[in-house]
């Protein structure tokens, strides 16, 4: 029978999630989700120095938001929590002496100081730096001795001074670790809190983890954490150390790049659908030349066999583009619904609120071509909603045009719409081409300083879908504005 697909997401409430790390959410979950698995989250929160305020809940909220459901984890329950660290201590103890009592871990009473001047040394002379393992050796006397004075030991796991550490890695294929180059690392601290290393093993085996689905960097520890499950008498689950996410400058995904939690993202106007496809493909690629693909495709097709060993890079402008495919495939009523809240907040105070949601599902056909992002629909189309508009005259007057003959014809515009009885787009093009005839003027002499005249710039929406929204009113108010712009007041 073969085994059931267990992967996990582990993070660490040390900060808002990052994108690259979600990315590698979001990889085991999808792996988990291929193989109908099962994908369980984790909470790392034993270093609580680093720990931050507020990240557990941005962590669940990034997931919820993104769709990255759990099965098994804090709020969803599961057979094999808690599912959070902190909430766990016992089992690392018990590991940490069970390693102890069967020789492959060892107590170390070395202080602070001491480890300090070890370090300082070491970078004088210009030697590996480490710790010496000057406890290993300790006999049970100098350890009683110690103890009498009151020192709290940690936990050090006792690695193999030779030979070699190999293990097949999912992506990487076969890895060789020499093992004189692993340190004696700590499993459990002096204050009986387990260290990343020492939990993590634990855990994923406890939690039945099938595939370690993780990042890069921790590639360098999997030799430490195999010999801790040999030493533990586990089987270890499977490992693929998913690539490293780089700005476009190759430098490793930061701030300065622009937006790099979750949920910073959000705010800005993306879709969460448009994102998660983006991360999909920050390392992975279904052929090498979609782009565009849904959550059930991604779901069917994903492999780690298709994720690169280089390096990914996080393109922002890509994922704007990408965010602009997903907003047009929205019908009208999910995008009026979406672009709501963030007209409500970022619109000119003046403008009265609530806003009208059936004025704003009106715009929005004329708007989501030219938008990347929901945040975007404001600035874009705030002159639907401006009673005046600002704007300097001269931009009414065209080439060949002067004041006086943009007046004329303005003029002659307004008493036109004036005598409609129907507002739409189709009369309002039909009258308005007719009456550049008989003004004797090409139809973008008229249509130019209109444009201008209701919506205050020169490219905008489709005018004569425009105006029909605007309606009749509001492009009479705005005609009438124009005239008086031009005869100077
Ligand atoms: N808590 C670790 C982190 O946040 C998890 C690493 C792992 O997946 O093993 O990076
Ligand atoms: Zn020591």
């Amino acid at each position: 029978m073969m085994q059931q697909v267990r992967t996990r997401y582990a993070p660490s409430p040390t900060g808002y999630p990052h994108v690259g790390n979600i990315r590698t959410a979001l990889f085991a979950w999808l792996y988990a989700r291929r193989n109908d698995g099962v994908f369980i989250l984790r909470i790392e929160d034993t270093d609580a120095e680093r720990s931050v305020e507020g990240s557990l809940e941005n962590i669940l909220e990034s997931m919820r938001w993104l769709g990255l459901d759990w099965d098994e984890g804090p709020g969803a329950g599961g057979n094999y929590g808690p599912y959070v660290q902190s909430e766990r201590l016992h089992l690392y103890q018990d590991a940490a002496h069970r390693l102890v009592e069967s020789g492959h871990a060892y107590y170390c009473y070395c202080s602070a100081e001491r480890l300090e001047k070890l370090r300082e040394e070491q970078i004088k002379r210009k030697l590996p730096l480490g710790y010496d393992r000057c406890c290993r050796n300790l006999t049970a006397e100098q350890r009683k001795a110690k103890e009498a004075d009151g020192i709290k030991p940690v936990v050090r796991f006792k690695s193999p001074t030779t030979g070699q550490t190999k293990f097949h890695d999912e992506i990487w294929g076969d890895v060789t670790f020499e093992n004189s180059n692993v340190e004696d690392l700590v499993l459990l601290k002096s204050d009986g809190y387990p260290t990343y290393h020492l939990a993590n093993v634990v855990d994923d085996h406890a939690m039945g983890i099938s595939h370690v689905i993780r990042a890069e960097e921790y590639i360098s520890s999997t030799p430490m954490h195999l010999m801790t499950y040999e030493a533990l008498g586990y089987i270890p689950p499977k490992f693929a150390h998913v690539p490293m996410v780089l700005g476009n400058d190759r430098a490793k995904l930061s701030k300065r790049h622009g937006a790099t939690s979750v949920l910073e993202f959000r705010e800005q106007g993306y879709l969460s659908d448009a994102l998660l496809n983006f991360l999909a493909l920050v390392g992975w690629s279904l052929d090498d030349k979609t782009d565009i693909i849904s959550r059930e495709e991604l779901i069917k097709n994903f492999s780690l066999e298709r994720v690169g060993k280089t390096a990914a890079i996080f393109n922002h402008e890509k994922l704007k583009w990408m965010n602009g495919v997903y907003i047009r495939k929205l019908t009208d009523d999910d995008l009026a619904g979406r672009v709501f809240p963030f007209m409500e907040n970022d619109l000119p105070s003046q403008i009265k609120r609530p806003l009208d949601i059936d004025y704003v599902r009106e715009i929005v056909p004329l708007i989501r071509e030219r938008i990347f992002t929901l945040k975007e629909a404001a600035p874009y189309a705030d002159f639907f909603f401006l009673d005046e508009l600002e704007y300097d005259s001269a931009m009414l007057i065209g080439k060949n045009m002067t004041a006086e003959t943009v007046s004329g014809a303005l003029k002659a515009a307004g008493e036109k719409l004036a005598s409609l009885e129907n507002f739409n787009k189709e009369l309002l093009e039909d009258n308005l081409r007719q009456l550049a005839g008989e003004l004797g003027m090409k139809a973008g002499q008229l249509f130019n300083p209109l444009r201008v005249a209701t919506t205050a710039r020169d490219a905008a929406p489709p005018l004569f879908e425009t105006m029909e929204v605007l309606g009749k009113e509001r492009c009479l108010k705005r005609i009438k504005a124009a005239l008086a712009k031009l005869a100077g007041n």
